[in-house]
């Protein structure tokens, strides 16, 4: 993919080396590193933005999801935030001109006991009050919308009803990266790939470190204004750096792909009570994932117990499966936050920024945290929409709890 991203793409990629200063640095070339250079860029007229890869963009997760893209979240805050990822996802093909196959499919949300049906019904009434389209339908209708289903669930899990997000949709992982490079690149953005940072550049007293001032490279130093640390899984060692000690935990999450499958299968299908979740790709092919792994690691190798696992769940309600043979499978290490919602903004240490806390959602998100976070470092006021999502949360007992709605991507 490196190879196609720079010798096929039309990036006007940078030769040479980084600048020595920038207004603002960004660690990690994903989704949300991106997203933030480009809204600064287009949103606020900030250009001196350099965004530096260890890698090639999206080779993290950005690159390893299945591109489910939803707001039917169980808090108002989750719900206005995410709806307004939504939007801006819709447009995203309009806005950039790049075509991100993205798709509006709807997402029926199991339920397979009363009390799931009640969380359910609740979640649909909620949604439509935060401006996010979900009904609560009953099983003649998710049969119509999904014909392969086992509304007895295997004599085991019966399908009481579901929430259905009309909204729910999909796109191509890889192409959102490179629509927002493009777009960067193209407002003067540097962007330079394989090149890791190894440090921060700080300002320390007696009581720690004071100010991070820009970051270390092999090729040398870079000043920055503003640093965002933008690396997924790996935020806990960059915070480090500069002495801030998160509320993060990594852990590998694993999904896999079929061979195709002739049949059309519309919707993206989750079930909390199984927790699994299932869509179509543009191939053909079926694309299931389930929740991440319980032991916190680095590692992203998958596993044959994971791989027996979610196939078992997967079969029970859509019995076809079993027809099909395993293609690929995947992981990537996510940044799980203890209340499974994000972390934007102030890091507590002046001139470090974050984004994180994506865990196992974060694809959603990328193109409202880039806009979120481009005016916070471009006023230095948090706004409204990601305002409830700061660090700060922690130590003020006003957290995000919604696990339930994060369980299934
Ligand atoms: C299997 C799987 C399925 C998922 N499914 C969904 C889904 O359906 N819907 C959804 O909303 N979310 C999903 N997610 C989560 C989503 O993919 C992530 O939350 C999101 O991509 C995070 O984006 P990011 O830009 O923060 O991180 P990343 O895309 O991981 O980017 C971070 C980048 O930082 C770079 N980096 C790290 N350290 C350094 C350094 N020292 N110097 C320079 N660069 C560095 C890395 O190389 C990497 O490219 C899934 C994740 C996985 C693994």
């Amino acid at each position: 993919m490196n190879e196609f991203v720079e010798t096929l793409l039309d990036l006007p990629w940078q030769i040479g080396d980084p600048k020595p200063a920038y207004d603002v640095v960004i660690i990690g070339g994903g989704g949300h590193g991106l997203s933030t250079a480009y809204y600064l860029a287009t949103r606020h007229g900030i250009t001196n933005v350099c965004v530096l890869e260890a890698n090639y963009i999206g080779s993290g997760n950005s690159g390893r999801n299945t591109t489910i893209i939803r707001s039917n979240y169980g808090l108002a805050e989750s719900v206005r935030f995410y709806q307004r990822s939504l939007e801006l996802y819709q447009g995203l093909e309009a806005e950039t001109g790049c075509w991100v196959m993205h798709n509006t499919k709807g997402q029926i949300w199991l339920a397979h006991s009363v009390t799931a049906a009640r969380t359910e019904q609740t979640r649909a009434l909620m949604n439509a009050a935060c401006g996010a389209h979900t009904d609560y339908i009953l099983p003649d209708e998710i049969k119509a919308r999904c014909p392969q289903i086992d509304l007895t669930g295997g004599g085991r899990y019966p399908v009481q009803g579901a929430s259905y997000h009309h909204e729910g949709a999909t796109a191509r992982h890889d192409r959102v990266v490179w629509a927002y490079a493009q777009g960067a690149l193209r407002k003067g953005v540097h962007i330079y790939q394989h090149t890791p940072v190894t440090g921060l550049l700080t300002e320390s007293s007696s009581s720690g470190v004071d100010r991070v001032t820009g970051v270390q490279t092999a090729n040398g130093a870079i000043s920055a204004g503003t640093v965002l640390c933008a690396v997924g899984g790996r935020v806990s060692v960059v915070a480090g750096w500069a002495g801030v000690r998160l509320p993060i935990r990594t852990h590998a999450l694993q999904a896999f792909v079929t061979n195709a499958y002739a049949q059309e299968f519309a919707p993206i299908v989750s079930s909390n009570d199984l927790v699994f979740y299932i869509s179509q790709t543009p191939r053909g092919q079926m694309l299931i994932g389930a929740e991440y792994d319980r032991q916190a690691s680095y590692r992203t190798a998958t596993s044959y117990s994971y791989l027996q696992a979610c196939s078992a769940k997967a079969t029970t309600m859509f019995p076809f499966l079993s027809k099909l043979r395993i293609l690929r499978s995947w992981a990537g290490i996510c940044d799980v936050s203890p209340d499974f919602s994000p972390i934007l903004g102030d890091s507590g240490v002046e001139g470090l920024m974050l984004s994180t806390g994506w865990g196992t959602w974060g694809f959603k998100a990328i193109p409202v945290a880039g806009e979120q976070l481009a005016e916070h470092i471009a006023t230095g006021v948090a706004p409204p929409l990601s305002a409830p999502f700061g660090l700060d949360r922690f130590s003020t007992e006003s957290v995000m709890a919604d696990p339930s709605s994060a369980g299934t991507r």
